[in-house]
């Protein structure tokens, strides 16, 4: 009973094949490698690829790309049911080549970019060959990105940025970055800045230091605080109209949002069985966990926290496929990313308490879940400013009440009501 969600039985088969692959090839290799994302680590190459050819030959490379890219098209309804698996291991985006920020960068390409940086960038990279970067967030201001300064000015045939860019994932080892700088600082506050191609060993790019999360050590910091200093691309690598950079930012984390929240639905879900495992199995007091009411309400809340979110995901989802267009579903997708970290949080730290000490351990994966709900909460926009973006479009949908009270309150409502019904009232009194 627990997740049950049918879908047409060709696509049930490819959805058990992943299901088993996962389970069986992927998530032996996330206890081995540290990054899969890393190309130059010497174990990942010997691990990670063979597994990606299993995939390809699947038919489930890339599935988020639709026919013209090379993917299958499936949409996204069909794609949340794949991603819920996918998200029960760090590596198995890598392996279906479906990875962030890579897929969101590839589709910013594949939409604005010219034939030749299609060539030179996007093949390569929806193709598994080279990494990518988002460089768009900034030391003094991120959830605000009128607050950017980076900016880009056109010299001759080529743009030269200027700036500082802070928690650009994976940069350090990435082959290029999609950087977003202020080339218009005169006009409107959102038509001021566009988005660049940077290939990542342009001259003058410094890596001032690689950032780490909490929980993580500093070595395997993914963060790079980039510096850019005369950074010289040539004219052609913007992508989009010149002012247009926040339209094609959207473009990307519109699709990265809603994958990334599909993941997480697979994610929580490991949570959620290895809780329920443990209550079956610890003995206390001579009863197993699972008998005590208050592990109980635990267990029932989880399930009813991860099926509401769940099917937020889903009817999102459903909603894309039938606009086929982000600007329609922006709310939705806002819903989504905001539950999506209370999600993890909370029934993570629910594992951690149904497993006691060795639930805090670093035997245990869910102290690293909480630690990761935190930045789930602040990645591709702060919860906060995507409740306030949903509490807006939900409000535009009303109107202030006419005179002193409001449109529910019951005296007028009820003398309305009798009006209406005047002739009728007045007749069962006459009845009666
Ligand atoms: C794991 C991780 C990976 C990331 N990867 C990238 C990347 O690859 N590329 C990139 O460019 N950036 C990346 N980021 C940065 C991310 O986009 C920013 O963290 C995010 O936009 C918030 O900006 P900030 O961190 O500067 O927080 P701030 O903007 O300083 O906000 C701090 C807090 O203020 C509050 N707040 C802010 N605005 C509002 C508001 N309007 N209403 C109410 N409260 C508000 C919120 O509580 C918010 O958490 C990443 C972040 C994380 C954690």
């Amino acid at each position: 009973m627990a997740w049950g969600f049918e879908t047409d039985p060709e696509f049930q088969a490819e959805l058990d094949w992943v299901d088993a692959f996962v389970r069986d090839e992927v998530q032996p290799v996330d206890l081995l490698i540290g990054n899969a994302r890393d190309l130059r680590d010497p174990l990942r190459a010997e691990l990670i690829p063979p597994l990606q050819q299993k995939v390809r030959e699947r038919g489930l490379w890339a599935c988020h790309l639709g026919p013209e890219l090379g993917g299958p098209g499936y949409g996204q309804l069909k794609l949340a049911l794949m991603h819920e698996i996918l998200g029960r291991s760090p590596a198995a985006p890598v392996v279906f080549g479906c990875q962030s920020p890579d897929s969101g960068n590839a589709e910013v390409l594949a939409r604005f970019g010219t034939d030749d940086l299609k060539k030179r960038y996007l093949e390569p990279l929806v193709d598994g060959r080279i990494v990518s970067a988002f460089s768009m967030t900034e030391p003094q201001g991120g959830s605000d990105p009128t607050g950017f300064t980076t900016r880009a000015a056109l010299d001759g045939d080529e743009w030269v940025i200027n700036g500082e860019k802070w928690f650009s994932s994976h940069a350090r080892f990435a082959s290029f970055l999609i950087v977003l700088a202020v080339t218009d600082p005169d006009a409107a506050p959102h038509r001021r800045q566009s988005m660049f191609v940077v290939p990542a060993d342009t001259p003058g790019i410094t890596n001032v230091r690689n950032v780490a999360v909490a929980g993580q050590a500093d070595a395997d910091g993914a963060h790079a605080y980039l510096r850019y200093d005369d950074v010289r691309i040539p004219a052609d690598h913007l992508l989009g109209e010149r002012g247009q950079g926040f339209a094609v930012a959207q473009t990307r984390l519109g699709g990265g949002r809603i994958h990334h929240a599909m993941r997480t639905v697979g994610l929580v879900r490991e949570a959620f069985d290895m809780m329920c495992e443990r209550a079956l199995s610890r003995v206390t007091k001579g009863e197993q966990l699972a008998r005590k009411q208050l592990v109980q309400a635990m267990i029932a809340d989880s399930w009813i926290e991860i099926e509401q979110f769940r099917l937020l995901v889903l009817r999102t989802a459903w909603r894309i496929d039938q606009y086929n267009d982000y600007s329609r579903v922006r709310a939705d997708i806002a819903a989504v990313k905001a539950t999506m970290p209370k999600v993890l949080h909370d029934v993570a730290a629910r594992a951690v308490q149904i497993h006691g000490s060795l639930g805090i351990s670093n035997e245990m994966p869910f102290g690293a879940w909480v630690l990761e709900s935190f930045q789930m909460g602040l990645a591709d926009g702060a919860t906060e400013v995507h409740k306030t973006n949903l509490a807006r479009t939900l409000l535009a949908g009303y109107a202030p009440a006419d005179g002193l009270f409001p449109s529910g309150h019951l005296p007028a409502r009820r003398a309305a009501a009798r009006e209406r019904f005047a002739a009728r009232i007045e007749r069962a009194v006459h009845a009666g």
